[in-house]
């Protein structure tokens, strides 16, 4: 079996693979983003229905036995498992000897049950078209909704081909419509014949004990009613309290999916056949971990509806596929999998994968904080890298981090030298390149005086120093101050003031997180806003309540705080004076996700720059794609980080931009370097360019 790193390492390098399931997701990414217009309203309920079940561990119960009661009065035969093993024991008892029908279930990844059924020597038939094309060609699901992406047309055509021979069947042609009327009539005489069907189940109703399913394709409305015994499974966390509820998680699956209002079919199954359908109707209520994560806080999780746009939209499942995940797939499945198969299985299938860039969030239709909650489950994870360690030691304490700053502003004021060149290329090639990334002159960092020293009158507003930025990029403090006293503002720079806590957090470290989070808060007394121009740290420092849920009182102290944290951006879009400013270039705008996402800021830093006069912004295509940086991710993940800046460069160097802007240090060191002779800015230092250029 391959290790985590052999599987990226030939994901990344099968370039067929990539492209083909680059071509997927983005094709429906546009259908998801037209179709999910104006379904707010549909997420909000779905979310509260979902968490009225997987709120506490007695809703769960409640709602379980509910369901349980309401099905077996229905004249289904239930069955409860505990666990995996237990749910694959009932299945077994129930199917004696094949064929089965099967329809597409990720509860049967979960469970493993393909493993059974060959074991046994059962003869099983996928009727899904991805998993039939899967089963063909020997290889497994490689998304949820989608599970053939992976497999380009070609491919599918000679499988096709291949199996009209065996068969003595006429394939007409290998034009797409010709594949699936293929497909559909290989698969009539099972789907007529076999003894047994097998279906997963999108929603339980509680109140009335129905199945609710959504498909496009047909099949499953052949495999839950043409064999005489039908076996439905489902986690606990299926069940919603209503019909009405049901229905909601069967059109939200289709929008966010499919990226279509609705599913083509919905069956909604309420007891067994009395003339034509199934006599017997197995429903086995699986629950494997699910109570396990209600209890430990984490029911959100489970109030997934397995739409799969989280994949769709996750950069990191774009460039590496299904070795993002293994049984179940992408951030969501391996923070599921943390409470199914324990922490250390999370962990070998690529846990710490996930870069934290929100994009999962944005069409989750259950807006399920993914990046969250794994970042929360890390917690618990010893860290065994020790350079990471080291790194993120220096960072929460700021004279080891001056210090660190002197050497680098050392080694790049005699880089030229044989010597310190020398003694660079002793270092490991990842660590080699992160050098190379690090901006060219590392000026002074700022002190609070010197901030407080761009005052003018005004209104009072407090500035952030940061960690790293200071350490590194104070002449961008240095822009950011300059262009806040051109529009009349009063600074106060508190000098006690710490590092906003967001790379241990996302390394696993809540303890000093928290920490730097409490000095923070006491650092900054008062209303006035507290401008910050790093969105990484922005986006930590509007977080802060979540650090704090399990205590009231420094929950409300945080959120008073972060009610004040304002991006530079979004300050100066409201206040900003009527100043000239003139700049004569074509740039872009690189999102960074953790201003954009996390934020929701993306309008704001455009309309300073639209501001500009001779300025002409362009859009890069995917403007909001992530460019790998990750904080510390670049040097954690250095393959997979590489990837995506190689993609993002692709997509900026397609408008031929003169100069790309942005606001995150570690988009801006991460960009520079990969767009090699196109230099990166941020967006202060370009309107301080501006403002200057206005002057003159
Ligand atoms: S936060 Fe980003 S990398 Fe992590 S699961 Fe979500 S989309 Fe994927
Ligand atoms: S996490 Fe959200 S987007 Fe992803 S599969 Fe679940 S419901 Fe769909």
């Amino acid at each position: 079996m391959k290790t985590l790193q052999e599987k990226i390492a030939a994901s990344l390098a099968d370039l067929d693979t990539r492209e083909a399931r680059r071509k997927g997701v983005m094709g429906h990414r546009d259908r998801v983003i037209e179709v999910s217009k104006g379904l707010d309203g549909l997420r909000e309920e779905l979310r509260a229905a979902k968490l009225t079940v997987l709120n506490t561990e007695e809703s769960l119960k409640h709602y379980t036995n509910l369901a349980s009661d309401n099905l077996l009065a229905n004249g289904f035969k239930v069955h409860t498992a505990k666990t995996a093993k237990d749910a694959l024991e009932q299945i077994a008892k129930i199917v004696r000897k094949g064929p089965l029908v099967k329809a597409k279930t990720n509860l049967g990844k979960e469970l493993g049950l393909t493993d059974l059924l060959n074991a046994r020597g059962i003869e099983y038939i996928e009727t899904d078209l991805g998993d039939r094309i899967n089963q063909l060609n020997g290889t497994h699901s490689s998304h949820t909704l989608a599970p053939a992406i992976q497999i380009k047309e070609e491919h599918i055509a000679e499988l096709f081909k291949k199996r009209a021979k065996e068969t003595n069947k006429v394939l007409e042609s290998t034009d797409e419509q010709s594949l699936v009327s293929f497909a559909r009539e290989d698969l009539r005489e099972y789907l007529t014949t076999a003894p047994y069907g097998l279906s997963g189940a999108n929603a339980i109703a509680a109140d009335t004990g129905s199945i609710i399913l959504t498909e496009n394709e047909g099949n499953i409305r052949a495999v839950t009613s043409l064999p005489d015994v039908h076996i439905i499974i489902a986690g606990i966390n299926k069940i919603v309290p209503t019909l009405e509820d049901g229905i909601k998680v069967v059109q939200a699956a289709s929008s966010f999916g499919a990226g279509q209002e609705i599913g083509t079919y919905i069956n909604v199954i309420s007891a067994p056949g009395k003339e034509i359908g199934p006599k017997e109707v197995h429903v086995i209520l699986l629950d494997n971990g699910r109570t396990k994560a209600v209890q430990e806080g984490f029911g959100e999780a489970f109030t997934c509806v397995n739409c799969g746009s989280c994949l769709n939209f996750c950069p990191v499942y774009t460039v590496v596929g299904d070795a993002y995940g293994q049984d179940l797939l992408g951030g969501i499945g391996l923070l599921q999998t943390f409470f199914i198969q324990g922490k250390e299985a999370s962990i070998d299938q690529g846990l710490s994968l996930c870069i934290g860039c929100t994009k999962c969030l944005e069409y989750c239709p259950v807006k399920i904080d993914t990046p969250h909650m794994i970042s929360e489950v890390k917690q618990d994870i010893p860290e065994e890298n020790f350079l990471k360690n080291q790194l993120l030691d220096t960072i929460a304490k700021q004279k080891k981090l001056d210090s660190l700053t002197k050497l680098l502003r050392f080694f790049n004021s005699y880089k030229d030298n044989a010597f310190v060149s020398k003694t660079i290329n002793l270092l490991p090639s990842d660590w080699q390149t992160y050098i190379s990334m690090l901006p060219q002159d590392i000026a002074k960092p700022v002190t609070p005086e010197e901030a407080e020293g761009y005052s003018r009158g005004g209104e009072m507003i407090h500035f952030f120093l940061g960690c790293v930025m200071n350490s590194l990029f104070a002449d961008i403090h240095r822009d950011s101050l300059y262009v806040l006293s051109k529009n009349d503002t009063r600074i106060s720079c508190p000098t006690e003031q710490a590092c906003c806590g967001a790379l241990h957090f996302h390394a696993g470290d809540k303890r000093t997180a928290k920490e730097l989070a409490l000095k923070n808060i006491k650092a900054f007394p008062g209303k006035e806003p507290i401008i910050i121009n790093s969105a990484g740290c922005g986006a930590m420092l509007k977080d802060y309540p979540k650090l704090f849920s399990d205590n009231p009182e420094l929950k409300r102290k945080a959120e008073q705080f972060s009610s004040r944290v304002m991006d530079f951006s979004e300050y100066l879009s409201l206040t900003k004076k009527d100043i000239p400013q003139s700049l004569s270039k074509k740039v872009t705008f690189h999102d960074a996700c953790h201003l954009a996402l996390a934020q929701g800021i993306k309008e704001q830093p455009r309309e300073l720059l639209r501001n500009i006069d001779n300025l002409e912004l362009v859009e890069m295509p995917d403007r909001n794609a992530c460019c790998g940086s990750g904080g510390i991710y670049s040097l954690t993940h250095t393959d997979v980080s590489r990837a995506l800046l190689e993609e993002k460069v692709q997509d900026a160097k397609t408008v031929e931009p003169d100069i790309v802007i942005t606001t995150n240090p570690g988009c801006l060191m991460h960009l520079n370097y990969g767009m090699k002779d196109t230099p990166t800015y941020h967006l202060a230092t370009i309107l301080a360019k501006a403002y200057r250029e206005g002057e003159e």
